[in-house]
């Protein structure tokens, strides 16, 4: 088994989060009261947050950690407006809520990109689109019928294989790929650094390393929300924890699976090399269960994220078979030092839809299963209008489902990883 060959300056952190100082925030009291208060900093609480400071609402967000600690400082940043199912098979399940459903993952995308250019967000954003690569001759099929239920929704996609493929990747590991043109690629940390400061001009208090750990429903109406640094009156409370909700609303943690998905960052690849690689820079992603994503950073380091089981395992392990992984569908960055490695959490649910609701009168928004740049910003902004009294998102109709013995998934998970393996290895699934 190859270990990866890691350079001297290797840390054990999100590249995007060394790229980037998170914002130190010096607000030393916390308020005693607001309109609404905002759990979780990352995107979607930002959003909720800045969306009803526009409106004219005292908003308070809380975040227990630094400022982007979560996922929205770790991911891929793929901006994919994509649910874990086609439009016509979302329409087949769920009739006309399916049909607003894949609107809805449109609208994210649209959303994020306009936020970005109207609001001048220095974060690195093009429009690459993105290749759907078929990992095993037996997933084309599939990946067919994927493409062809996107052009039949409108989309701008093509299926391409044999030389075709050779001008948009450097691998010959692949059978075909779907060509998403709709897909784009950003700087995660710097996103979240342009939703800090819109949330903070629009007078939002932010208060970083300020956990929640109970959240009251008092005699006289609305909630007591308890942090770690004092209490604060609230009318509304927006928790937009996704992935890392713990303990805070347990009918909500049974809800959300936290799934530990693992990057790397190698070296700045010389031009050529990256060149050879990615020709036109685009998003990769495989057809596989266990899927790997992976890119070119902006200053041209590769990207290549992914897991090898749904069980707990270290960023060392998950490095080296991540290393392994890149080398096999790019031999050509073999022996390339990997310079980050990182891991974070991705909120899985039972139907892999997201979800918006309320929990004992709490509203929350989460459920990205692993799609939720674009996703998880427009469904905050939309949980903040919905506080305001706007209409909520189709995913507020989708029954939330527990997840069966979530308890006990430390005893099933290494079964349900064990047959995704078996699927994946001979393009079954
Ligand atoms: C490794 C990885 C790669 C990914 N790649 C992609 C990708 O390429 N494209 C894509 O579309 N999506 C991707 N995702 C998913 C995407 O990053 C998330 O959907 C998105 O960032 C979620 O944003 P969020 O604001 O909902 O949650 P988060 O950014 O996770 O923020 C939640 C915050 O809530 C805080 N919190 C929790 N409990 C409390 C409490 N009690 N009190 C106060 N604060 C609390 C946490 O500390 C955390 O900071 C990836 C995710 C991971 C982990």
């Amino acid at each position: 088994m190859n270990s990866a060959p890691l350079a001297a300056s290797y840390r054990e952190v999100a590249l995007w989060q060394a790229q980037v100082s998170l914002p130190s925030l010096d607000v030393p009291t916390l308020p005693a009261e607001a309109d609404a208060v905002v759990v979780g900093g990352g995107y979607c609480g930002l959003a909720a947050a800045w969306t009803l400071a526009q409106r004219g609402r005292q908003v308070v967000l809380v975040e227990a950690k630094a400022l982007g600690f979560g996922a929205s400082t770790r991911n891929g940043g793929m901006v994919i407006p994509e649910l874990k199912a086609g439009p016509a098979k979302l329409e087949q399940q769920y009739g006309s809520l399916g049909r607003r459903m894949f609107q809805a993952v449109g609208e994210a995308f649209d959303f994020v990109e306009s936020l970005i250019s109207e609001h001048s967000i220095a974060c690195d954003y093009q429009r690459t689109g993105q290749l759907y690569l078929a990992h095993h001759p037996r997933a084309v099929a599939a990946l067919r019928a994927y493409a062809e239920e996107y052009a039949a929704a409108g989309e701008a996609v093509e299926l391409i294989d044999g030389s075709d493929l050779g001008n948009e990747i450097g691998s010959t590991v692949f059978s075909a790929a779907a060509v998403f043109e709709r897909t784009g690629a950003v700087h995660p940390a710097r996103l979240h650094q342009g939703l800090v400061s819109l949330a903070s001009r629009a007078g939002v208090h932010l208060h970083d390393f300020t956990e929640v750990t109970r959240l009251e429903r008092p005699k006289s109406g609305g909630f007591r929300v308890v942090t770690r640094r004092g209490a604060i009156a609230a009318r509304d409370v927006i928790v937009a924890a996704n992935a890392y909700i713990d303990g805070l609303i347990p009918r909500l943690a049974r809800r959300v699976l936290p799934i530990g998905s693992y990057v790397i960052a190698t070296r700045p690849l010389d031009p050529g090399l990256a060149d050879a690689v990615s020709p036109r820079r685009r998003m990769f992603v495989d057809t596989k269960n266990f899927l790997f994503y992976w890119r070119l950073s902006p200053d041209d380091r590769m990207v290549f994220g992914g897991r090898k089981s749904l069980g707990s395992t270290t960023v060392a392990e998950a490095r080296d078979y991540l290393y392994r992984s890149m080398v096999r569908i790019h031999p050509q960055l073999s022996g390339l030092e990997i310079e980050y490695a990182w891991g974070g959490d991705v909120a899985m649910t039972l139907d892999r839809l997201p979800h918006v609701g309320y929990l004992d009168k709490v509203l929350y928004a989460t459920g990205c299963n692993g799609s939720g740049v674009a996703l998880n910003t427009w469904m905050g902004a939309r949980v903040g209008g919905m506080v305001c009294g706007d209409d909520p998102p189709p995913f507020a109709e989708l029954r939330h489902r527990a997840i069966p013995a979530s308890g006990l998934r430390r005893c099933y998970l290494p079964f349900v990883s064990a047959w995704f393996r078996f699927e994946d290895r001979f393009g079954l699934g």
